[in-house]
């Protein structure tokens, strides 16, 4: 085992996301000036998982999907040690040392734990195909670009959510035939109420997809140059070219020693982004901070989040004392020229009112006189007033609560629910 640096202070940092660079920024911002180490398990600069399908659909070039640049670039500007295709095996609290699948041994003083997630694939006879694709990394993105080439006429999408939706939508365009599958029993199972994902499901339908719901895929079966997809209880499988499964994913936390630190779904954070270990910080889609809503730990995977931890993090590692009090789900999705937004709770609420045009669909949840909820479709401009309401625990009557939003965000929220009592 080669060792490292074990006399100077050092920062480490495992993975290259935009949790990790965020950090970096803070750390620097903060004029520390300790050496970074940063480890990352491929050799692409940082990429930004979101634009994958924007590559894949030809609507970004490949140098696109990078958007702090170069390795070389950030290493300059922060200076930072980079450690590429040297994925973190082992993260070693007692001794603070992290070991790479290389045998590199790294001591540190501080560390975080950026590592992101990576798609779930169902235990399944057939899943490791060459025919089955997921959709997360740059590696995810050339090889669905490259199968793209063969010219499919069919394919099945596993998983109606942000992903699952976004694959829909290139493969529309690109005039190919969708299957788009999911277990639950609608659209975005875990951001829409079911009124709202009937709405989206009509769309879908009008733009030539095929919907298959409340049924689970079970066998995945090579045939000739396509596949066949086996789902429970029917005995017509779905005959395809190719198949995206998006049902999820899951931190990546394989080499954090779960005697050591606390993790649950993701590694647990404070508000400080620290975890049960002083001196041991995660952020990003490894990390469970705090719903707001509901006061637990949970892991919101979003782009936005990921940052404000990973900055959060940053400062707090170089001396500063900062709080990321925690974040509600939040999800927006544009697809096929229509936009669905989930903000909060829509599963559990004492109160719904919806209001539909046939062109605007918002539909409001409460708990106990507070908006907890909301379910918006080309209805983008509430969005943030209504989140904003979330967020500051605005009571139903916003006659009540003057003062504790600025004055614009106060009516507008109460125009919105206005429209939406009245329906
Ligand atoms: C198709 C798609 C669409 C999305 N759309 C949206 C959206 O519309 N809005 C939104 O807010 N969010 C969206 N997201 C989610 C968003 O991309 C993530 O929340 C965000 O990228 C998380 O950043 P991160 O830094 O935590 O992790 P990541 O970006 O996953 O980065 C973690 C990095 O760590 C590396 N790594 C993992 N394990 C190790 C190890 N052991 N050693 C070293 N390196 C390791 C990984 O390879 C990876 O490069 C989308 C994601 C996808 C895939």
């Amino acid at each position: 085992m080669r060792e490292l640096s074990k006399m100077v202070k050092n920062i480490a940092i495992i993975g290259n996301g935009c949790a990790a660079v965020e950090c970096i920024k803070a750390l620097r911002e903060c004029g520390c000036n300790d050496t970074i180490h940063l480890f990352s398990d491929h050799s692409y600069p940082v990429y930004n998982p979101m634009l994958t399908t924007y590559y894949v659909a030809g609507k970004i070039d490949f140098s696109k999907l990078f958007p702090f640049g170069t390795n070389d670039e950030l290493a300059r500007t922060f200076n930072v040690r980079f450690h590429t295709r040297s994925p973190v095996m082992t993260l070693d609290t007692t001794e603070k040392v992290i070991v790479t699948a290389d045998g590199l041994a790294v001591s540190y003083d501080r560390c975080l734990i950026a590592s992101g997630a990576s798609p779930v694939r169902p235990p399944i006879e057939g899943i490791h195909s060459g025919r089955v694709y997921t959709m997360r990394t740059v590696e995810d993105a050339i090889g669905l670009k490259t199968a793209l080439e063969q010219k499919p006429t069919r394919v099945l999408v596993v998983g109606a959510s942000m992903v699952g939706i976004k694959l829909v939508e290139l493969f529309r365009a690109a005039g190919i035939d969708v299957c788009l599958a999911d277990l639950a029993t609608h659209l975005f199972p875990a951001a829409a109420h079911p009124d709202c994902a009937a709405v989206l499901a009509e769309r879908l339908r009008e733009n030539g997809v095929d919907l298959r719901f409340g049924t689970s895929l079970t066998r995945l079966e090579e045939s000739g140059a396509g596949l066949l997809a086996y789902f429970a209880g029917d005995t017509m499988p779905e005959r395809v070219d190719l198949a995206v499964i998006c049902i999820g994913v899951r931190a990546n936390t394989a080499f954090v020693d779960r005697n050591c630190i606390d993790t649950a779904a993701g590694v647990l954070v404070n508000e400080r982004m620290e975890t049960n270990v002083h001196g041991v910080y995660a952020a990003g889609d490894v990390a469970q901070g705090r719903n707001l809503l509901t006061g637990q730990p949970q892991i919101v995977g979003l782009w936005s989040n990921a940052r404000y931890q990973g900055r959060t993090a940053g400062r707090n590692m170089a001396g500063e004392h900062d709080v990321f009090p925690g974040n509600i789900p939040h999800n927006i999705t544009h697809f096929m020229n229509m936009d669905f937004i989930g903000i909060g709770d829509v599963k559990n609420y004492d109160k719904m009112r919806k209001y539909w045009d046939g062109n605007h669909f918002i539909q409001l949840f409460w708990q106990e006189g507070l908006i907890t909820g909301a379910n918006l479709v080309d209805s983008y401009t509430s969005s943030g007033v209504i989140r904003q309401a979330l967020i500051k625990g605005l009571q139903q009557s916003c006659v009540h609560n003057q003062g504790t939003m600025p004055l614009v965000q106060d009516l507008l929220i109460r125009k919105i629910i206005m429209e939406v009592e009245q329906a």
